[in-house]
Parts: C-alpha cells; sequence; structure tokens
C-alpha cells in the first residue's frame, strides 16, 4: 500500500512517468456491494463482533473446506493464538522461514517460544523441508510454514515430517486462500491455518484474519482467546435475546472481527474466483512480456498445485540486469510505478539478527533472494492501461 520513501533529489538520468497519476502497489478491488454493505452495517448501528462475521466465518469456512474457523481482527492474531491454543511457550522451539513477513516470527516470540529459522530453495523461496527435518530438537514443537506469494508449501513432505516427529503444523497462508497442494486444499491441512485479509491481500476486510482448523477444542479456545478469555458464550452477547452474565475462564486478547470488517470480506468472498481468475491472466501476461529480459521470473508451478497469485516478482541480479533491486525501484518510481519487496529475510533485520545472532550467510538463498527480488503489482483493480504502462516500465528500466 504504502509508496517508498525514495531520495527527493532528481537524478539526471531520471526515468520520466508513463502515467499522471502514481500506480499504488497493492490496491485492492472494492465494489459497490462491499461499500453498501459497510453502510448497511452503519446504519444498523451493528458495528463490533456479529452476524456479519459469523456469516464471513462460515463462507470462509466452506471455501476452504474445514471444519471450523475463527474470524479475527489480523492473521497476526491468528498465528499467535494459534501457538497459545497449541500449548507453546517458554522452552519450545518453532521452526520457520527466514523469507517471510516480520509478523510470523514476532508472533512466535510473543508465545515465549523460541523461533529457529531454515533457509528456502532459492527456485521456489519456499522452506526448504530436508533443512526442516536437520533443525529439528528434541525441544521443537511447532513448524510454519509460508506459503510464499501464493506458492503452496510441500504440504506432503511437512506433514510427513510433522507426523514422525509429533510436531503441530500451523500454516501461514497469508498469501495462499486459495492454494493447493496435491489436491489438498490450504485451510484444510494441517492442525492449524491462518489467513490474512490484510488490506493488499486477495481477500480484503481493511485488516483481518481467520484461523481454520478441524479440531473442535482448538476451535473453541481459539474463540475464547480471542475475546478476554469469556466463556464461549459471551460470544452471545452480541445478541439481542437479553443479558447474559460472562465467566472469564483465561486471560484472553482482544483478536475479534467486527462485523464493519465481514461486511468487506462476505462480497470479497463472493469475488474470489474471479479475482484470482484476473490475477492469473495477469501474470500470463508477465511471463509472456518478460520471457526475453535478463531478469529472474516466478518458477512455474509445481504439477497438481494451485498457486493462489498473490505475488509476482522479478528477481534483478546487477551481474545480469547491470542494475541493483534498489536501482529498479527508484526508476520504477520515477516512471510512477509503485513496487514492493516480499521480503527483506526476517534474519537480515537488526532485532532478530542480534537477538538470534543470525548473519546473513546463515541463510545464503533467502539473502539473496533478499537482495533480488521486487514485486510489482499484480491487484485485479489493475486496467488494461496500467498492466501495458507496468510492462513498458519494466522492459524499459532493463533495456535501457
Ligand atoms: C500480511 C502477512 C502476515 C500478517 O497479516 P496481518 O493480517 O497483517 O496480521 C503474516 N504473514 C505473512 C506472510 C504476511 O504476508
Amino acid at each position: 500500500m504504502l509508496k517508498q520513501s525514495f531520495p527527493r533529489k532528481v537524478e539526471q538520468n531520471a526515468f520520466k512517468p508513463v502515467r499522471d497519476n502514481y500506480l499504488v502497489f497493492g490496491a485492492p478491488l472494492i465494489g459497490e456491494a462491499e461499500i453498501a454493505e459497510v453502510v448497511d452495517s452503519l446504519r444498523s448501528g451493528w458495528l463490533g463482533t456479529g452476524p456479519k462475521a459469523a456469516k464471513f466465518e462460515d463462507m470462509v469456512r466452506q471455501y476452504v473446506g474445514a471444519g471450523y474457523a475463527v474470524a479475527l481482527n489480523s492473521c497476526t492474531a491468528g498465528l499467535h493464538l494459534s501457538m497459545v491454543a497449541a500449548g507453546l511457550g517458554k522452552g519450545d522451539e518453532v521452526i520457520t522461514t527466514p523469507m517471510t513477513f516480520c509478523a510470523t516470527v514476532n508472533a512466535i516470540i510473543h508465545t515465549g517460544a523460541t523461533p529457529v529459522l531454515v533457509d528456502i530453495d532459492r527456485e521456489t523461496q519456499l522452506i526448504d523441508p530436508q533443512l526442516i527435518e536437520d533443525a529439528i530438537t528434541p525441544r521443537t514443537r511447532a513448524i510454519i510454514p509460508v506459503h510464499l506469494c501464493g506458492r503452496p508449501c510441500n504440504m506432503v513432505a511437512i506433514s510427513d515430517i510433522a507426523r514422525r516427529h509429533n510436531l503441530i503444523v500451523i500454516e501461514d497462508a497469508a498469501h495462499a486462500i486459495e492454494a493447493e497442494y496435491q489436491g489438498l486444499k490450504i485451510g484444510n491441512i494441517s492442525q492449524l491455518t491462518c489467513f490474512s485479509f490484510y488490506a493488499t491481500k486477495n481477500v480484503v476486510t481493511g485488516e483481518g484474519g481467520m484461523v481454520s482448523t478441524n479440531d473442535p477444542d482448538i476451535a473453541d479456545k481459539i474463540k475464547i482467546l480471542a475475546l478476554h478469555g469469556m466463556s464461549r458464550d459471551a460470544w452471545k452477547r452480541f445478541s439481542d435475546d437479553g443479558y447474559k452474565h460472562y465467566q472469564v475462564v483465561m486471560p484472553g486478547f482482544k483478536y475479534n472481527m467486527m462485523d464493519l470488517q465481514a461486511a468487506i470480506g462476505i462480497h470479497q468472498m463472493h469475488n474470489i474466483d474471479a479475482n484470482l481468475k484476473r490475477r492469473n491472466e495477469i501474470w500470463a501476461r508477465y511471463n509472456f512480456a518478460f520471457a526475453d529480459l535478463p531478469v529472474g521470473l516466478p518458477a512455474p508451478d509445481e504439477p497438481h498445485t494451485r498457486h493462489s497469485r498473490h505475488l509476482y516478482t522479478l528477481m534483478i541480479d546487477p551481474a545480469k540486469c547491470g542494475i541493483s533491486r534498489d536501482e529498479f525501484m527508484l526508476k520504477a518510481h520515477q516512471m510512477n510505478i509503485g513496487t514492493g519487496v516480499h521480503y527483506i529475510g526476517v534474519h537480515l533485520h537488526p532485532y532478530y539478527a542480534q537477538q538470534f545472532g543470525y548473519q546473513p550467510i546463515d541463510f545464503p538463498n533467502a539473502t539473496w533472494v533478499s537482495q533480488s527480488t521486487v514485486s510489482i503489482p499484480l491487484s485485479p483493480k489493475l486496467s488494461e492501461d496500467d498492466i501495458e504502462d507496468i510492462i513498458y516500465t519494466v522492459n524499459h528500466i532493463l533495456r535501457t
């Protein structure tokens, strides 16, 4: 969403805008139906958690084919509550990837557990199952695979490792609500799966998240933890059958989703397949348009998987492209095209590097991707003109 802040100074060889208005990276597609539903919530006066949150929960639950789904105010909250509900805490180790948003690792840290990073495969940019196996110790309790960019991790291999070592799998599916791995639907594979509906994600509610699971006890616990630890019946105080006393049964958090948010999500779910289809078309256009450029393109899809097309990333290797990733981004910015970076690896951020002693060389593939990757717009909101502007810009920068 946010524009990168680049130096004010206009360079002599500044690239000229290809368009009048700035093309913001990650703009969501919001229709009249979403707007009307939010207005309906406002007029009804029912802003907080209520019938629309329940309806949205049910739509997502059915879409991913899970037994239970709990709507929350973020995916970060979902990751946190998944670990709390699974009983993780001090002394436990949780294996995840450095190529993720900081929230994945922060959630581990906030439970008191220790994050253990393992490197990615350079082609897929996903956590390497063999390295997971190598990192397991007697303290390991959980694995958090991240379906980066919407490409599903090898859930057959990861589930097998988890089964053999008695580990919990919590999928970070912030990018991957539509994804499938060999006939298995993300959201219905592991003990817990967490989705994000942040403003830039495939399905948006502004801020929002959800956890899916097939375990009724875990679902119950997450629901209770999400609302102060008040007993399940407390959710019924959001109905009109009169005042009910509530009981606090554990120290919980304030992570519930508002109907105002769910109002947007309900209509986003109506369009989920159409929006994926549109991103698939844009993806194919990009693959075709950039095939001859000296850049790295996303790896082909693994057979029998469904990629959810969240991020289209180019790998800018200065040795091949003649410019660095950051120079590429500056030029795109000068041409009025916003781009993003997903991500600078967790291990390269100062807090984690200092706290856990990570060096760039500890995760060579993640370090390489961190230096090279740039995401170009892929929103279903893009017009044909927008797509042409993007394709022109990428070609222009890399050919001059
Ligand atoms: C966006 C994101 C999150 C956090 O989602 P929120 O809903 O903003 O809390 C977690 N992990 C990944 C990989 C993400 O991209």
